[in-house]
């Protein structure tokens, strides 16, 4: 037999919790809450794992899920959603992504991607055949402009791959910059797969506004949710996507042969959760705010340069101020010689462009964050 390879890399996440645990570092990387969970949503899951349904579920999705996901998203973001014909539970917004990009993507076609990205989309772009052109946003503020969005999009434009909020930057992307890219992808004829995971996840006031509700754009966006991100069940692997009906049958192809289902008791619990208050997504804004505030503050103390954080639960710091250039040796100092895990935000470059930005997540208890800079304290 010939050898058999991958030329895919290992994610940076699952290397840098591997060397967390190898050397017992504090982990700030991979981005996933040290709370367990509202208590009320587990229950659900665990009395719907003993009193009910275990088969599969239906392909689609429980009929109380994709109620429950039209009428969340009515409520916090004033889209109009048929739960019959335009709501589909994934295994997760990863599975979600990977199959729009199988479903809408023919060898050859251009795929508009905004780097730094998500560690797995541009894997699954080239698996797919797609040719990925990017539009590298920078630091300080990481927003789009009109000459870098005409220099990525062509005839050949076939979907764009969008992250708002943005992860790793922590970027909210203002209303302008929504209607520059919708107004590109209306002229171009582009699908809008857009990953708005960290959508309930904004700061300071700020409220997200989905891709999906600019002018024009409600037929040709495919918009991505998690359960794992709005309840910190990150394990759960629960997803939803939601698309116009044409586009909705074509994703609808993908998700049956990739995992067809998702496990029914999660999906039951999580419909129950969708329904909570307002004070219960309220107050993870302000939990995770308090967080990042502990966090952001403490490092400016430490005399680090910290970039904003408007939204997800990353921060961000500038190495460059310290003298360093590469941010993948300062993450490895940093975690062996001080015991800190971090990621090193070239890792969501695709040609590595920028190298001084590393990024911490602050979705952790107090005294974890703490323990975390009493080791920072001499790393600078
Ligand atoms: N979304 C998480 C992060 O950005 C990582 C998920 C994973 O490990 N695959 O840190």
């Amino acid at each position: 037999m010939n050898p058999i390879f991958s030329d895919l890399p290992t994610t940076v996440f699952e290397v840098m919790s591997a060397l967390a645990r190898e050397t017992g570092a504090v982990n700030l990387g991979q981005g996933f809450p040290d709370d367990p969970g509202p208590q009320d949503v587990r229950e659900r899951a665990a009395a719907a794992v003993i009193h009910g349904w275990n088969q599969y579920p239906p392909m689609m999705g429980l009929p109380e899920l994709r109620e429950a996901v039209a009428a969340h998203y009515r409520h916090w973001q004033g889209l109009d959603l048929d739960p019959a014909r335009e709501v589909m539970v994934t295994s997760g917004a990863t599975e979600a992504i990977a199959g729009a990009l199988m479903a809408l993507i023919e060898p050859g076609d251009e795929v508009v991607l905004f780097e730094p990205m998500y560690d797995a989309y541009l894997p699954l772009v080239r698996r797919a055949g797609g040719v990925p052109r990017f539009v590298t946003l920078t630091p300080p503020h990481f927003r789009l402009t009109e000459a870098a969005l005409a220099a990525a999009f062509s005839d050949r434009t076939r979907v764009v791959l969008f992250n708002n909020p943005l992860n790793p930057t922590a970027t909210v992307f203002p209303d302008e910059d929504l209607a520059l890219l919708a107004a590109f992808c209306r002229r171009f004829d582009a699908v809008a797969v857009c990953d708005e995971v960290w959508e309930h996840v904004t700061f300071d006031g700020r409220r997200h506004r989905p891709l999906m509700a600019l002018p024009g754009m409600r037929e040709r966006t495919v918009k991505i949710g998690s359960a794992g991100k709005i309840f910190s069940l990150t394990g759960w692997k629960v997803g939803f996507v939601m698309a116009a009906p044409d586009l909705m049958r074509v994703l609808a192809k993908a998700h049956q042969f990739l995992t067809f289902t998702t496990p029914p008791n999660l999906q039951a619990a999580v419909a129950y959760g969708l329904g909570k208050d307002d004070g219960y997504f309220e107050g993870m804004r302000t939990d995770f705010a308090r967080a990042r505030d502990r966090l952001a503050g403490g490092l400016a103390g430490l005399g680090f340069s910290v970039l904003p954080s408007a939204g997800t639960y990353f921060l961000n710091i500038d190495i460059a101020p310290l003298g360093e250039s590469d941010d993948v040796a300062f993450c490895e100092r940093l975690v062996r010689r001080h015991g800190v895990a971090a990621i090193p935000v070239s890792a969501f470059y695709a040609e590595g462009g920028v190298r001084n930005v590393v990024r911490f997540c602050f979705a952790k208890r107090d005294d974890t964050l703490d323990r975390a800079l009493d080791r920072l304290a001499d790393a600078r």
